[in-house]
């Protein structure tokens, strides 16, 4: 069965003429959706902890502000961009209490809806609208007079009009330029945490780090391994992403293919392992485990983040991507990226 896919024509921005929607959050997609809404037109409040570094430089974009209980409280459409773990106890506490009658709860992931730890009452509308990139980029395609593509979905639908909201929403971060695809809360959940566990991050993340190992271990230099196992993905990933996988295939060695087809190391026991993955996600038993494990103040995460912060391949990284004139200008994120507190900044790279 094709996809169902949407694009501007098909999505209408007067839906929004008198309303107001509130952003919660103002993190990598917070600040993307409250610029982009607020440049096409719609009326936007911005609802942070009074506490929050984000606040000033909210301000400081031209961005109305107020606490999260109180911009709910004026919003015809409450948009949640907090970090999934939060989402739950902020709503409980702070939206919850302050929802006005029938306005509709937005996500841009379905997380907390698909696993039960937000369960709006059902007169509210309920959709989600999921950029396929991070939030610095759907500002900047925005801003270039392009979009990022989305997905979306309506959970509840009180009144009949949760569609027109969706798709007027989704035209007005910019993504219906690109296009938007429709979706199911339960689909995007269960989709967006398989690719990010097994192929996106679980996967390419540790292997190029065991590459990186086998060639070092056999005693090559670490500073070529660096090269063969990690710096040239990111050619041919842009290659891919113009062109799909063939695309990338032909720009390298017949030498280069015939590996490729040859000696794949990726095998049936990988699929088995997806397949363990999947079964994890599908029977909540992942979202459990992260979420128990967040409500204890995340003893289990800290550990792994430190644990895995210092991936073998980075013991040349630094020194290799000085080498790398054009990386100058991403330096400062790079830095940022290093720590895993630096959320503040990263909304500030646009
Ligand atoms: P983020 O971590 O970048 O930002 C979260 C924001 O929430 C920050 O402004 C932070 O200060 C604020 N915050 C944290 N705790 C809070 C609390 N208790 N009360 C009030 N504010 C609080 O998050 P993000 O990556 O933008 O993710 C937001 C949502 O978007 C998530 O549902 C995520 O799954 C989804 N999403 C993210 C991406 C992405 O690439 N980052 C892509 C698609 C969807
Ligand atoms: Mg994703």
């Amino acid at each position: 069965m094709a996809a169902t896919i949407w694009y501007e024509k098909d999505a209408d921005l007067s839906v929004f003429d008198g309303k107001k929607v509130a952003i919660i959050g103002y993190g990598s997609q917070g600040h993307a959706h409250a610029l982009n809404l607020r440049d096409s037109g719609v009326e936007v409040v911005v609802g942070l902890r009074p506490t929050s570094k984000s606040v000033e430089f909210a301000k400081e974009q031209g961005l109305e502000v107020k606490s999260v209980g109180e911009a709910t409280a004026e919003a015809d459409v409450v948009m949640i961009l907090l970090p999934d773990q939060y989402q739950a106890k902020v709503y409980k506490e702070e939206i919850e209490p302050n929802l006005k009658e029938g306005a509709a709860l937005a996500f841009a992931h379905g997380f907390n809806i698909h696993y039960g730890y937000i369960k709006p009452t059902e007169d509210h509308p309920v959709f989600m609208v999921a950029p396929k990139g991070p939030g610095h980029i759907v500002r900047r395609e925005y801003a270039a007079g392009r979009g990022v593509p989305v997905v979306v979905a309506v959970e509840q639908d009180p009144r009949g009009d949760a569609w027109d909201i969706t798709l007027a929403y989704a035209k007005g971060i910019g993504a219906l330029r690109a296009g938007g695809i429709k979706t199911t809360f339960t689909e995007e959940t269960e989709t967006d945490l398989f690719g990010e566990q097994t192929v996106l991050m679980g996967g390419i993340n540790h292997l190029c780090d065991l590459g990186f190992d086998v060639l070092t271990e056999a005693g090559y230099q670490p500073e070529i391994a660096y090269f063969e196992v990690f710096h040239e993905l990111k050619m041919l990933i842009d290659l891919a992403n113009e062109g799909g996988l063939n695309k990338a295939r032909w720009s390298c060695s017949d030498t280069a293919q015939y590996g490729d087809y040859t000696c794949i190391v990726i095998n049936e026991d990988t699929k088995k392992r997806m397949q363990y993955q999947l079964e994890r996600i599908q029977n909540g038993e992942f979202a459990k485990e992260f979420m128990e494990d967040q409500a204890n103040g995340a003893p289990k995460f800290k550990a792994l983040q430190e644990e895995y912060s210092h991936p073998h391949l980075e013991t040349v990284g630094p020194k290799l991507r000085a080498m790398f004139s054009w990386n100058n200008q991403v330096d400062a994120d790079a830095d940022m990226a290093q720590s895993f507190n630096g959320k503040i900044a990263r909304t500030q790279v646009q």
